[in-house]
C-alpha cells in the first residue's frame, strides 16, 4: 500500500460525482450511522468532522466536505476543492451515466484543486477513493470488474490502482469500510 506524507492530522476530504449518487447519504451514514432524506437547504458547501485511527492506532480528524447540490447546475468551484487532502469519487452502480462521468470528476477535482502534478507522465500520487453506491437496489449495471478496470487506468507508476469500494447508503454496508480506508492511505508523522 503506498502512503503518502503529510505532515498534519486534520484531513480535508471531498466527496464529489454526479448530483443524486448519495454524496449526502454517503456522509450522513458514516457521521451518523444514519439515512437521511432530509433535505438540506444550505448554501454553498459545508463539512463535518469525525475522528477515525490509522493503521499505527493514530487518531485523524477527517473534514468531510459536502456541497449543497450545486453540482447539478455548476461548477463546484475552487474554494470547494482547494487543500483537499483526499478526493472520494461517487457514482451509483444502477446508473451507467454516473459511471460514465468519473473520469470528468476526476480530471475536474485535479484541475480545480491545482494538485501539482506532471499532466504528460504517469497519474497524480494523490489518495482518490472510489465509491460505486446504492447497492442495495436490484437494478445494478455497473460491475466490479468495470469499476476496477477504471480505477486501473490511473495507478500511478509507484502506487496502487485507486481503491475500489461498492455501498449502501441506505443499510450502510461498506460505508465505514470505505471512508477509514482514506485515512489509511495518509502518512501522519508521530
Ligand atoms: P447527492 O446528490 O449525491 O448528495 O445524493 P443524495 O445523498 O442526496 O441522494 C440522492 C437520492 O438517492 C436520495 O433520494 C436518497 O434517498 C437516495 N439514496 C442515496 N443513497 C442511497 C442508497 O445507498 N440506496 C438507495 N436505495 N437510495 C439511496
Ligand atoms: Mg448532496
Amino acid at each position: 500500500e503506498s502512503s503518502f506524507l503529510m505532515p498534519k492530522d486534520i484531513l480535508k476530504v471531498v466527496i464529489i460525482g454526479d448530483g443524486g449518487v448519495g454524496k449526502t447519504c454517503l456522509r450522513n451514514q458514516f457521521i451518523h450511522k444514519r439515512f437521511t432524506n432530509a433535505y438540506k437547504a444550505t448554501i454553498g458547501a459545508d463539512f463535518i468532522t469525525k475522528e477515525v485511527r490509522t493503521e499505527e492506532g493514530k487518531k485523524v480528524m477527517l473534514q468531510i466536505w459536502d456541497t449543497a447540490g450545486q453540482e447539478r447546475f455548476q461548477s463546484l468551484g475552487v474554494a470547494y476543492y482547494r487543500g483537499a487532502d483526499a478526493c472520494v469519487l461517487v457514482y451509483d452502480v444502477n446508473n451507467f451515466v454516473t459511471f460514465s462521468h468519473l473520469d470528468h470528476w476526476r480530471s475536474e477535482f485535479l484541475k480545480q484543486s491545482s494538485i501539482p502534478y506532471d499532466h504528460s507522465s504517469s497519474p497524480p500520487d494523490f489518495p482518490f477513493i472510489l465509491i460505486g453506491n446504492k447497492i442495495d437496489l436490484d437494478d445494478r449495471v455497473v460491475s466490479r470488474r468495470q469499476a476496477k478496470a477504471w480505477s486501473q487506468q490511473y495507478s500511478p507508476r509507484t502506487g496502487p490502482a485507486i481503491p475500489c469500494f461498492e455501498a449502501s447508503a441506505k443499510d450502510g454496508t461498506g460505508v465505514e469500510e470505505a471512508f477509514t480506508h482514506i485515512a489509511r492511505m495518509v502518512k501522519v508523522p508521530q
